[in-house]
């Protein structure tokens, strides 16, 4: 049966082959599989740069870390802001990673655009149609969050609005569901990442971190994405996971963890 769809650049019947996204030397989507890793939020130069070595010495291509932060409660720690875009981009250029990080409103686009390598739109914001049509007219990747609620073709519509606005850089993340579970943060759709590979051709990157929210299930749901076909992975790290100033170092892995993860994946994939 012939499904009529209402999106159209993010189909793979409009664009048979796989989109790659090239930034410098890294190549995202088409086969190879690129390693994102990082804290939750920035903290600190110290803490960035550090996590930082680990990243790049683990084998990672790219380093992840909020310098904005969508917290549920108002009176949370929010993110140290564009102070923490700074120090990101220092370390990221002292230890050759590329990096990622989070925009959460149109008017901030700019300046992580001109920090960041990729910019991040979270699960809370991805149908802040506002912010993709300003994202769809920047020169940068953007690593679009799936909404925890967003069936597959809502999801592949919000990146539409990307495509639409002009930008072809576009990437998917599975980073779970809300289900009627409560053991886990989330439901990781493991599902999602062969049907969008299928319905469309823009990479597709898992998040086993928020995926799960739980530390102990990051490795196994790492390398059940990587056997489902994922183009990529985006996982929390922190040197002190007890002590992170958002809630997530119960999800974040040990750095020894993350680096013995990074060289079980080279058996099972090629890493960028
Ligand atoms: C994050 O990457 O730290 C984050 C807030 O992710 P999500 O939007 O998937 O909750
Ligand atoms: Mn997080």
């Amino acid at each position: 049966i012939k499904i009529s769809k209402s999106y159209k650049l993010a189909s793979r019947d409009f664009h048979p082959e796989d989109t790659v996204i090239n930034i410098g030397d890294v190549k995202i989507g088409g086969g190879e599989l690129v390693v994102m890793g990082g804290p939750c939020a920035v903290e600190s130069p110290q803490q960035i740069d550090e996590i930082a070595a680990l990243v790049k010495a683990a084998g990672g291509q790219v380093l992840r870390g909020g310098a904005f932060k969508p917290r549920t409660g108002p009176y949370s720690f929010q993110g140290i802001g564009v102070e923490g875009l700074v120090m990101m981009a220092e370390a990221g250029k002292k230890h050759g990673l590329l990096t990622i990080t989070e925009v959460m409103t149109p008017e901030y686009v700019d300046v992580c655009a001109e920090y960041a390598d990729i910019l991040q739109v979270g699960t809370r914001n991805m149908q802040n149609f506002d912010l993709l049509r300003k994202l769809g007219t920047v020169n940068k990747p953007v690593l679009l969050k799936r909404g925890f609620s967003a069936t597959y073709d809502e999801f592949l519509n919000a990146a539409e609005y990307i495509l639409a606005g002009g930008n072809p850089n576009v990437m998917l993340c599975e980073r779970g569901i809300r289900t009627f579970e409560t053991y886990t943060r989330n439901t990781l759709d493991l599902s999602a990442i062969p049907v969008l590979q299928n319905l469309s051709h823009l990479p597709v990157i898992s998040d086993p971190s928020h995926g799960t929210g739980r530390r102990e299930l990051v490795e196994p749901m790492t390398k059940a994405s990587v056997a489902a076909g994922a183009d990529g992975l985006i996982i929390e790290m922190h040197t002190d996971p007890d002590n992170s100033m958002t809630g997530d170092g119960v999800q974040s892995l040990f750095p020894d963890q993350f680096a013995a993860l990074l060289r079980d994946l080279e058996k099972l994939a090629p890493l960028v």
